[in-house]
């Protein structure tokens, strides 16, 4: 480990070998955190050849079991996401798209470095659980359609466990530990395509639309590699997606979104990615044909339907998908109020994810307990023109210091201007 670790510091390329041992040790336990924690920030620093990156993303899917679902479905799709704030895409896009009779089946991961993750928001419902067994995943899959894990000792522990620690070591935002981290879980859960939608801004891992790019290409490249129909959308983070940012928070919004209310913002990323899934499945020959069938599945109530189906399959109660108002919420809340006239010039995606970490949201050590009910919700987007008086944010929180420190953050998030600001695209780019 040690030849490892100074190969890799002296920026030098790490042999498949060398990658493979790393992987399969770590995993078994045999290297201690604080080696892996070195060579990951070696990583981060030095980089990784395209070949390295690959070779590091099959030694992570090959950590453990691959799922063959071909006895499921004919064709299982699969989506994810490289890490956003208020990111709550895939609550709604899979039982979208499962309503649509595509099956979805997705392996998710907790919250890392500012973002959320789609596992903690989950478990804000009681009972929830994405602990699932090879055979569960499967079963579930083949009878409603939709199937939500996360890393287990059975699937990419290997990520598991260097997901924990890159959370909390400064080693997120680096395009190979990204990739690999993906793309294993993406090719041990095995789905026949895959809709990856790269975050580019403030709130993501990758600060500018060169590094979301190569970013994409690299997945795009490990994803057809490896036989998976593979396409990847460049989305801008430069602010919240929708207006909730929290884990059970998002819940709500999500819920809310199912049933047809919800930011327009976050409805229209969902119906996109949606589209690029139903494209893949080729259940639609045109994006706005896709478009429209998930339009349609929201609307009719099907994909709510599912979500609660999913909910109830894997031990939640859906008691708290009926009443989202029972979900945890925090002891104080607090409305902040616009103090002028103007326009919102920004909202620091990045600086709001790190607030509502230090709220409780997100984890400071590894393991760390998280808070489910706090964080914020932020009705405004850049480009609006607000009065002075005019609702900007709402903050949950569950200590009174942590509020107050909460509230400044917040503010210093936001800027203003005196004249018309453009509104902030959804979407730059498809890489197919
Ligand atoms: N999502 C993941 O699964 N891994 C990352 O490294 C970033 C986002």
């Amino acid at each position: 480990m040690i030849e490892i670790l100074e190969r890799k510091r002296d920026g030098h390329a790490l042999s498949t070998a060398q990658i493979q041992r790393f992987v399969s040790d770590y995993t078994e336990g045999a290297i201690p955190d604080y080696q892996a924690s070195a060579l990951l920030m070696a990583i981060f620093i030095q980089g990784m050849t395209r070949r390295e990156a690959t070779d590091l993303t099959l030694a992570m899917a090959h950590s453990g079991d691959q799922l063959d679902l071909q006895d499921v479905a004919p064709f299982i799709v699969d989506k994810h996401s490289s890490g956003g704030v208020g990111d709550k895409t895939t609550l709604v896009v899979q039982p979208l798209v499962a309503a649509c009779g595509v099956p979805v089946g997705k392996m998710s991961g907790r919250g890392l470095g500012s973002t959320g993750g789609t596992l903690d928001k989950m478990e804000s419902i009681p009972g929830w659980s994405f602990n699932l067994s090879l055979d569960q995943f499967k079963e579930q899959l083949a009878a409603i359609g939709l199937v939500l894990g996360g890393q287990t000792a059975d699937l990419a522990p290997a990520d598991g466990k260097l997901y924990a620690l890159r959370d909390v070591t400064g080693t997120v935002g680096s395009t190979p530990l990204i990739a690999a981290s993906i793309m294993s879980k993406k090719l041990a859960g095995g789905a026949d395509a895959i809709v990856l939608d790269v975050k580019v801004g403030s709130g993501s891992f990758m600060p500018t639309f060169e590094k979301a790019r190569e970013l994409a290409d690299l997945m795009v490249e490990i994803g057809n590699g490896a036989g998976k129909k593979t396409v990847a959308l460049i989305s801008d983070m430069n602010q919240p997606l929708g207006h909730a940012v929290g884990n059970a928070l998002e819940v709500k919004e999500a819920i809310a979104t199912l049933k047809g209310g919800g930011p327009s913002d976050f409805w229209d990323h969902c119906l996109e990615v949606s589209g690029h899934l139903l494209l893949l499945a080729s259940r639609a020959e045109t994006l706005a044909e896709a478009k429209n069938l998930a339009q349609l599945a929201r609307d009719e109530g099907r994909a709510f339907d599912l979500f609660r189906k999913m909910v109830k399959a894997q031990k939640g109660d859906p008691k708290f998908v009926d009443k989202p108002e029972l979900l945890p919420d925090a002891a104080l809340v607090e409305d902040i109020f616009a103090d002028k006239d103007g326009y919102v010039a920004g909202i620091n995606a990045g600086q709001i994810g790190w607030s509502c970490v230090r709220l409780g949201a997100g984890r400071l050590v590894k393991d760390e307990k998280i808070d489910l009910g706090v964080g914020m919700v932020i009705p405004i987007k850049v480009g609006a023109f607000l009065r002075a008086g005019d609702l900007i944010a709402t903050i949950h929180a569950n200590d009174s210091g942590r509020l107050g420190r909460a509230r400044l953050e917040f503010l210093g998030a936001i800027s203003w201007s005196d004249s018309v600001v453009n509104p902030l695209p959804l979407f730059y780019e498809t890489v197919s």
